[in-house]
């Protein structure tokens, strides 16, 4: 039996799970209008058909004030419960449990009406919000009530009641923020009191049937947040009030650490989760970067908790559970940890997807048909849009060649796992080749495919997908031998020096700083990630922060742009501030607004404000974009293939993965048809 703990049952209490995963919450952007419930009861559907035991949803307020945003998901009437009963139906239906998760966002909410125990703002909302007053606490304490009532009605197996990553319940119960001096704020007993009365008031109102989760905040991660004396006193309070099992909550979302990205190792908070199971006599789940079967294993086997909760997992791959157990981790479409197409798309109000899994949420449109005329195709360029293309074509019944000119497949993927904290692009390679092989796709490595060659095959129509190549600018010196392009660094071509220069700050600019700050100091362990960045999963420090001891290696590195726009502007909206963090810890320096005159021995020339200058630097490395590969586009038109161009090779200015994965299925859905 494969995973054996992982896919062991469950007594939660008021049912048992046939295995121990959860899909844990995340926002979807459907949650809001009800003309999308049927979608989002597709896409829980099958995830529950995938094998996740337990799903929760994305939050829903239970009070108008506790919404996330004006029109906010909320649960408030008995006309939600009719336009919610489509979700768990079609979760029961596939054999499943699902929870709906009250979130009242307290301050955090993007609206004037927002509230919390503090009139205090919160840095990431423009909103004050109204300190609430005695009564006004008992009212939005009914409101779960209600809300529960209404989701039991609705069919829902239980609720999470959202008690963790700096929303509502967490402003009443962390001394970062509440300073009241009533009943409900001071100590940790007054501090705790919402939290533990808002599971009297639920408790009060569902059947003995229904699931309560509560989601409690291990660590704060703000200064002056909780210790962890307090989160052991509050759980146990949640116990004796009758919670059925503890979900585990990492950092607010002001936190100024990291706490999902890719750089995160893998399980890295398994310690605080650990130490709550070990005071609690209910089930705990573990949350945070797991996502692959292994390791969940691992850390269920040890007993440091009952359950495993992944979110992001399974929008990248609604079968997790089913190929974990039945033996192919190996065909898991793993999460990357990037945010691009998920957290990344709430934040401007995009629905949310999945980079590697563009299937997700996209159910109701995008389904795996056979071809009607099955083709005999070529596809050119291994990179992630050429594989997302030929598993695609493959899987539709077509006869698929990949040909590859290196002898690796992975293209720019390849560099970007080469980058400290972005290991998990590797999974991504690891996924289509299992796939690929599954398949039965034909992958020549090592070839310079031509139109001649294709012809002979019985080729008829071409997926290009050749690429990019590294532009390098046009600048006086730029051949020397202290010159090089990121992808002999990042390959390993050509080694670091002690002192760099890098020309361009984009994406690519900022990968290749991480990597010159840690490819020979590391962050990428546990115990060196919390070290670094000051977390502290073992003692009582406040808000589980403690000083930060950042490791790097000694090198000066230099960023350069010529634009005068902030350094990192074109980064992802829920990763920038991060990637910006970093560079600074490390010391990075940059130039803003540079123009670049030549390089010679002495270093990088240019000019700044009117003023000659040089940078002396022992190497330069030049990530200035790239320029599309399509050498091969004319001869094969000129034979008179079909050819269709996608990735990098379709579009160079915004290389970008999300989109080369797409393409790779839109072109063969189109061909298919
Ligand atoms: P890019 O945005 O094309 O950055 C290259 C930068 O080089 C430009 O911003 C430009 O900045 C500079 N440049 C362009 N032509 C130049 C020239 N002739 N001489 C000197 N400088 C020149 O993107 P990239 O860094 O190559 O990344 C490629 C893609 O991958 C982007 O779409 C990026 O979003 C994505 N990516 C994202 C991440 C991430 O979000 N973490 C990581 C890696 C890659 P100035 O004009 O200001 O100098
Ligand atoms: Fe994971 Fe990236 Fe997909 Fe989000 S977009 S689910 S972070 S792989």
């Amino acid at each position: 039996m494969h995973f054996p703990t992982l896919f062991s049952p469950l007594d939660l209490g008021p049912f048992t799970v046939p295995n121990r995963l959860i899909m844990g919450s995340m926002h979807t952007g459907l949650e809001e209008s009800p003309k999308h419930f049927g979608r989002l009861a597709e896409f829980f559907r099958s995830r529950a058909a995938g094998g996740a035991a337990l799903i929760i949803t994305g939050g829903v307020s239970p009070s108008d004030a506790g919404r996330a945003m004006p029109g906010g998901a909320a649960m408030l009437t008995e006309a939600d419960v009719e336009l919610h009963r489509c979700i768990p139906d079609a979760v029961h239906q596939a054999g499943g449990r699902i929870c709906l998760q009250l979130l009242h966002t307290g301050r955090y909410g993007f609206h004037p009406k927002v509230i919390s125990s503090t009139n205090a703002q919160a840095p990431i909302s423009p909103f004050q919000p109204h300190a609430l007053s005695a009564e006004e606490i008992q009212a939005e304490i009914a409101s779960f009530a209600e809300a529960s009532r209404l989701a039991e009605m609705a069919g829902y197996d239980g609720v999470e009641i959202m008690g963790s990553e700096g929303y509502f319940i967490n402003q009443f119960t962390s001394p970062a923020l509440n300073d009241r001096t009533d009943e409900w704020g001071g100590s940790a007993d007054n501090r705790q009191r919402l939290a533990v009365e808002i599971v009297k008031a639920v408790k009060a109102v569902v059947s003995d049937n229904f699931l309560i989760i509560f989601r409690i905040s291990l660590l704060d991660l703000v200064p002056k947040g909780t210790p962890w004396s307090e989160v052991a006193s509050l759980a146990k309070k949640l116990e004796a009030e009758g919670v059925h099992l503890l979900n585990s909550g990492i950092g607010w979302h002001e936190s100024r650490v990291p706490t999902i990205a890719s750089m995160v190792p893998h399980a890295a908070f398994k310690d605080a989760t650990s130490r709550l199971k070990s005071i609690v006599g209910i089930p705990v789940a573990v949350t945070n970067r797991i996502n692959m079967p292994d390791q969940a294993e691992a850390l269920l086997a040890e007993g440091l908790a009952d359950m495993a909760t992944m979110a992001r997992p399974w929008l990248a791959d609604a079968n997790w559970g089913v190929k974990a157990e039945q033996g192919h981790a190996e065909e898991i479409n793993t999460c990357i940890g990037c945010n691009q197409a998920c957290l990344d798309h709430v934040f401007v109000g995009k629905s949310v997807t999945c980079l590697v899994n563009p299937y997700a949420l996209n159910e109701h449109k995008l389904q795996v048909v056979p071809a009607a005329v099955p083709k005999s195709i070529a596809v050119i360029g291994g990179g992630v849009a050429g594989m997302s293309a030929a598993v695609e074509a493959a899987e539709r019944g077509h006869k698929v060649s990949l040909y590859e000119r290196n002898e690796t497949l992975g293209g720019q993927f390849l560099l970007a796992a080469a980058i400290p904290g972005k290991e998990d692009y590797a999974q991504t390679l690891r996924y289509f080749k299992a796939r690929l092989a599954a398949l039965g796709v034909t992958v020549h490595l090592g070839v310079e495919v031509t139109a001649q060659d294709l012809k002979e095959a019985g080729v008829s129509t071409v997926i290009l997908a050749t690429g990019v190549r590294p532009r390098v600018p046009e600048l006086p010196g730029v051949e020397r031998a202290n010159v090089v392009r990121y992808d002999q660094l990042l390959s390993g071509e050509v080694a670091p020096a002690s002192s760099v220069a890098v020309i361009g700050a984009g994406g690519i600019g900022f990968d290749v700083c991480e990597f010159l700050l840690h490819c020979d100091a590391p962050v990428t362990a546990t115990k060196d990630f919390l070290q670094h960045w000051g977390i502290d999963c073992e003692d009582d420090a406040q808000g589980g922060l403690v000083k930060p001891q950042p490791q790097h290696a000694h090198r000066r590195i230099v960023l350069c742009q010529r634009s005068t726009t902030k350094p990192g502007k074109s980064l992802g909206k829920t990763t920038g501030w991060i990637h910006r963090t970093a560079l600074r810890m490390g010391g990075v320096e940059h130039l803003v607004g540079v123009e670049y005159l030549r390089i010679d021995d002495e270093g990088l020339w240019y000019r700044l404000d009117g003023v000659e200058q040089c940078l002396a630097v022992e190497q330069v490395v030049l990530c200035s974009g790239q320029v599309s590969e399509l050498g091969l586009q004319e001869s094969l038109i000129e034979a008179g293939l079909g050819v269709h161009v996608i990735g990098g090779a379709d579009k160079a200015a915004e290389l970008d993965a999300k989109r080369a994965i797409r393409q790779g299925v839109d072109v063969v859905m189109a061909l298919s048809a």
